[in-house]
C-alpha cells in the first residue's frame, strides 16, 4: 500500500514530510508559510473490514480488484475509507502541480487499524503530535456520507456533518445463585435473576431529550427540508433514526435521543437437566454527549439493584465533545461542500459509531466528521457489505472537495 501511494503521488512524496507510525500508519506534514495560523489535520484510514466468505460469490467484481466498470470503482474500502486517503492525496498532488503552497501547516494522517479501534494508528499519531506540543485548529475525518434520494420529493443532497460522536461502555453482568437439579428447581435461578436484570435495564434506559446536537440538527434542517409523512425511507442504518424521529411515534429514534442500551451476549447452562449456578450477559451502551461513563454505571447499579449480580466494566470511552456548529469553521466546511457538490443542504449531526477522530479530539478545537461522497438509498448497505463501490463521478467530487477544503482552509483565517 505504501509503495502504491509512492508511485501514484510522486509530488506528494517529494514535497511533504512522510512518517511511518506503528509500522503501517502514515503521517504527512505539509509545512505552512504562516506560523501564526493553527495547523489542520485531515484524517482517513487505510484498513478495511474483511469480506465475508459466505457472500464473496455475490460480488459483481472481485472485492479486492479495484475494477473500474459500469461507471464505478469496485472493491472493499472504496467507500470506507480509501476514498478519503486517495481523495486527499490526489487533491494534494494536483495542488502541488498548480504551484499551491499552504499558509497553515497541513497534516494528513492515515491510520491502519480504525476498524478495530485505531489504538495503534490514530492514537499513536495523536500521541506523536502531542509530544511535539502541536495544537490543531481543525480536524476533518470520515463520517456520514452525503445522502441522495433518501426522502421522497427532496432532490437536493443532504450532508450531515458530525460535530460529535457517541461514546461507548460495555459491561459484563454475572449472576450467581445455587445450582441444582431441574426436577427440583429453586424459585429463582441464575438465569431468571439475570434475565430480570437485563429486562430492567432495557426497560429503563438513560433519559433522552431533544437537546444539544439533535436540537442543532433540527434547527439547521427545519427551514431547508419539507419533512412530511410522505417521506419514503430506505433501510439506512445510519440515517434512518433521524427521519424516524421526525415521523412521530415510530420507534428507532432512541439512538439520537439518548444513551442506548443493548444486551449483546447472554449465556448460561450446558445441560438440559441442570440448573446452572452462573449466568453471564454483556450489555453495550452508546453514550450520548453529556452522559458520562460514571453516570451510566450509577444508573446501571440503581436499576439492577441486586447483590447477586456482579457488574464489571469491559471497555469504554466517553462521548466526544461537541464542536460548535455556529463557528466560522463549520460555515467554512458548509461552504466547501456546496462548492464541490452544489445545492447540498448541510446540517450538523451526531455520529452514532466510533471514528479515529476521537483520538485527535484532545489536540483539536474543532472536529468534523464527513465522507464527502453521494450515496443513494441502495448504496449505504454496501459499506461493510457486498459490492462496495464508488461512482467515478462521485470520486471526482471527493477529490474536488478535499482540494477546495485545503484551499479554503488556507484562504482567509477561519
Ligand atoms: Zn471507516
Amino acid at each position: 500500500m505504501h509503495a502504491l501511494l509512492g508511485g501514484f503521488y510522486p509530488r506528494v512524496h517529494r514535497t511533504l514530510q512522510r512518517e511511518v507510525v506503528s509500522e503501517h500508519s502514515l503521517l504527512f506534514t505539509w509545512p505552512g508559510s504562516d506560523p501564526s495560523l493553527g495547523p489542520v489535520l485531515l484524517a482517513g484510514h487505510m484498513d478495511v473490514v474483511p469480506v465475508d466468505p459466505a457472500s464473496a460469490s455475490r460480488w459483481i467484481q472481485p472485492p479486492f480488484s479495484g475494477a473500474i466498470a459500469d461507471g464505478f470503482i469496485w472493491g472493499r474500502g472504496t467507500l470506507d475509507n480509501k476514498m478519503t486517503v486517495m481523495g486527499v492525496l490526489e487533491a494534494v498532488e494536483a495542488l502541488i502541480g498548480q504551484g499551491f503552497t499552504p499558509r497553515r501547516t497541513m497534516y494528513f494522517a492515515f491510520g491502519h487499524d480504525e476498524e478495530v479501534g485505531g489504538i495503534r494508528g490514530a492514537k499513536e499519531i495523536a500521541a506523536l503530535l502531542t509530544s511535539r506540543n502541536i495544537n490543531l485548529d481543525i480536524v476533518v475525518d470520515e463520517g456520514l456520507p452525503i445522502t441522495e434520494g433518501v426522502m421522497d420529493g427532496v432532490a437536493d443532497p443532504l450532508a450531515v456533518v458530525g460535530v460529535a460522536e457517541k461514546g461507548l461502555l460495555t459491561i459484563e453482568l454475572v449472576a450467581s445463585t445455587e445450582s441444582g437439579h431441574s426436577s427440583v428447581p429453586l424459585r429463582e435461578t441464575a438465569i431468571s435473576v439475570l434475565a430480570a436484570a437485563v429486562h430492567r435495564l432495557q426497560d429503563n434506559p438513560m433519559p433522552g431529550s431533544v437537546d444539544g446536537v439533535l436540537h442543532d440538527m433540527l434547527a439547521f434542517a427545519g427551514p431547508e427540508m419539507p419533512f412530511s409523512r410522505r417521506m419514503v425511507m430506505a433501510n439506512l442504518w445510519l440515517f434512518g433514526p433521524l427521519v424516524e424521529f421526525l415521523l412521530a411515534g415510530v420507534p428507532g429514534t432512541d439512538a439520537f435521543l439518548r444513551t442506548t442500551t443493548a444486551a449483546t451476549i447472554f449465556s448460561a447452562g450446558n445441560k438440559d437437566n441442570v440448573v446452572p449456578s452462573v449466568a453471564r450477559s454483556v450489555v453495550n451502551f452508546r453514550l450520548k454527549p453529556g452522559d458520562t461513563i460514571e453516570a451510566v454505571l450509577d444508573h446501571v447499579r440503581a436499576v439492577i439493584d441486586d447483590s447477586r449480580i456482579e457488574i464489571t466494566t469491559l471497555d469504554g470511552w466517553e462521548a466526544s465533545k461537541v464542536t460548535d456548529p455556529y463557528s466560522p469553521s463549520f460555515r467554512m466546511v458548509q461552504r466547501t461542500i456546496g462548492q464541490a457538490i452544489p445545492r447540498t443542504v448541510v446540517v450538523p449531526g451526531l455520529v452514532l459509531g466510533a471514528t479515529d477522530a476521537r483520538h485527535y479530539e484532545s489536540l483539536a478545537d474543532h472536529v468534523y466528521r464527513l465522507s464527502p461522497t453521494r450515496l443513494g438509498p441502495a448504496d449505504v448497505d454496501r459499506i461493510h457489505g457486498v459490492n462496495e463501490r464508488i461512482a467515478v463521478h462521485s470520486y471526482l467530487e471527493v477529490v474536488q472537495f478535499y482540494a477546495q477544503l485545503i484551499r479554503n482552509l488556507n484562504s482567509d483565517p477561519q
